[in-house]
This record gives C-alpha cells, structure tokens and sequence, in this order.
C-alpha cells in the first residue's frame, strides 16, 4: 500500500525519546487550544476548545490496524499530530481499540490545556504514557508563550495537570519549553507547579529557528543547564531543540527539501505536499537545514516560507 494513501497515521518514524514511534493526526493542521509562539508547525488557524470528531474514527483505526498489519512494528503508536489530540472527542474509545488490536504501548502527546475536564482526564487513563506541557509560571507567561483559547484559564490548567497525576499511576513526562527572556522568578515558579505535578520526568527545551513568531528567541544553553536544577526530578536539557508537537525525526531524504527549495521558495506545507510527506517529516527537514544554515525563512504576511540559501535574494 503506497505511503501516500495514509491520511491520519504516519510512520513508524524514529523518535528519540519514543523509539520507532507511529504517529496519528487527530484533528486537521493546524486545530490547537493553543497557538504557541514557537509552534513549528505554525500559526494555529482553528484556536478552538470544542471537542468532537474531527477526523472519522472508524477511518483512524483503519489505518491503524493497516499499518500493523503491514508490519510497522513501533515502539509507540503516539496519538499527537499537527494540533491538539484531546480535541478528538473519541480519544479515549481509540486509545482503548488500539490497546485491543497490538501490544504496542500507546503514548499521547498533549498541551494539557483540557486536563481540567474529568471527561479529558478520563479518556487518557488506558494510555501507558501521557507527555504534557506546562510552558509557564504565570498568568502572563502562559498568555505570552502559549496564547491560549479565551476560555482557558493559567490556574485551571495547573489544577488539570495536577488532578491528573493523582489519577494516573503510569508514566507522565512533563515537557517544558522555555522562550528568551524568562527571568528566574517565572521558572522558579514554573517549577513549583511541576513540583505538584509530579511527573516521572521533566525535559527542557525552548526555541528552535524559526518557530510560528520570528521573534520567540531562544533560552542560551547555559541559562537551560541552570534551570535544569530547579526541578524534581531535575530537568533533563533537551539539546536538539525540538518542540513538543514536533518530536518525530525526519525517514525521508533531505536533499529532496533542499531541491525544492532551490527551485521555489515554500511554505512547510508546500514542502509536505509537495513531497508527500507529512509535514512531521517536513517540518524536521526543515529545522536542520537551517540549523545548518542550508536554508533560509522568509516571513511574507501570516506565512512563513523557505528558501535555499545559494539563491540570491531578490
Ligand atoms: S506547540 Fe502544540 S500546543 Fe502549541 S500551538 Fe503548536 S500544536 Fe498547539
């Protein structure tokens, strides 16, 4: 079966922290509680907290089972995607079909935003580990990193997350992104409430270039090694600086992002169709390239498009 003629699943693709991890897309690009200011995948179009169906369970599953049956083989089916996965009001039901169809551990990767509804909290209780965000110390910290949903308060989400431990007895990972300019109050006080969270273990990160704001700078990998200690358990640095919704490494070739990009300036979703890959895949091609100083972003309105940088600017 051609890779192309999956729609919701992708993968396996290797993962640092997950193995081979079998990605399912819950909710279309880019539908998020959240819009991030370092989200990768870019500017949230649907900022929403309304849970339902967004993509057909039964076809979801189908995929599933067809990769297995395929002999897919990861270590992880990881149910995260270009959004949000609690938004997926049949989260809990498809956790429970894929626990029923593979042995394969199940992990969700969430911003913990909806944590607070007992229904959310519910549904990810047969999962066997559960990657969280918490982004922020304050009030203002959560506005400025995550600009959340208007309905989303920073005190509910806390109390989400903690509620949430208390009923989950598997692993939690706690993932933190730091942006630039954090003093040592605010992640001191980030790291009170992580304290009450109590995950299994905390990961550091903080901005990649360029994320969904070209001004969301970097923490200095210093400042990440000292506020590392903040934490209990302390803070693992994560160092490739990859973002929570981006955490799968790249299968495909990168010398064929580069091509296109020599060719014609794109965006990461023009990168994605344009190559059939998803835009996982497309997005971490991309990080390197720059990381690299192969490529270059070019910010023309709300879109953020890619170009090579052998090709003289115009
Ligand atoms: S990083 Fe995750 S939570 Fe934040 S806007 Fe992007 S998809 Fe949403």
């Amino acid at each position: 079966m051609p890779e192309e003629s999956f729609k919701y699943v992708f993968g396996p693709v290797p993962s640092r922290r997950l193995g081979r991890s079998l990605g399912v897309d819950l909710v279309p690009c880019k539908t998020c509680s959240y819009d991030c200011v370092y989200c990768q995948v870019g500017r949230t179009t649907v900022k929403t907290v309304e849970r339902k169906e967004y993509v057909p369970y039964e076809a979801v599953l189908a995929e599933i089972q067809r990769k297995l049956d395929g002999g897919a083989a990861p270590d992880y089916v990881t149910m995260s995607g270009s959004g949000e996965p609690t938004l997926f009001a049949k989260l809990g039901a498809l956790i429970r079909a894929v626990k029923a169809m593979t042995d394969t551990p199940v992990a969700v990767i969430t911003n913990g935003s909806l944590l607070w509804m007992p229904e959310v909290r519910a549904e990810l209780l047969d999962a066997d580990l559960v990657v969280p965000s918490l982004d922020a110390g304050t009030p203002a910290m959560f506005e400025r990193a995550n600009r959340p949903h208007p309905d989303l308060r920073f005190e509910q989400m806390v109390d989400g997350l903690i509620a949430f431990r208390e009923a989950f007895p598997k692993a939690i990972w706690l993932e933190v992104f730091l942006l630039g300019g954090c003093t040592d109050d605010e992640v001191r006080a980030l790291a009170g409430y992580a304290r009450r969270i109590r995950p299994d273990r905390v990961q550091l990160n903080t901005v990649a270039r360029p994320p969904a704001e070209s001004d969301a700078r970097p923490v200095p990998q210093a400042d990440l090694e000292r506020y590392a200690a903040y934490f209990e358990p302390p803070g693992e640095v994560i160092a490739d600086f990859t973002g929570v919704h981006d955490q799968q490494q790249f299968a495909a070739s990168r010398e064929e992002v580069l091509d296109l990009l020599r060719r014609r300036p794109c965006s990461l979703e023009d990168v994605a169709q344009g190559l059939r890959i998803h835009r996982h895949e497309a997005a971490k091609h991309i990080q390197h390239l720059q990381e690299e100083a192969l490529i270059r972003a070019q910010i023309r309105g709300d879109v953020t498009f890619f170009v090579a940088e052998d090709v003289p600017r115009g």
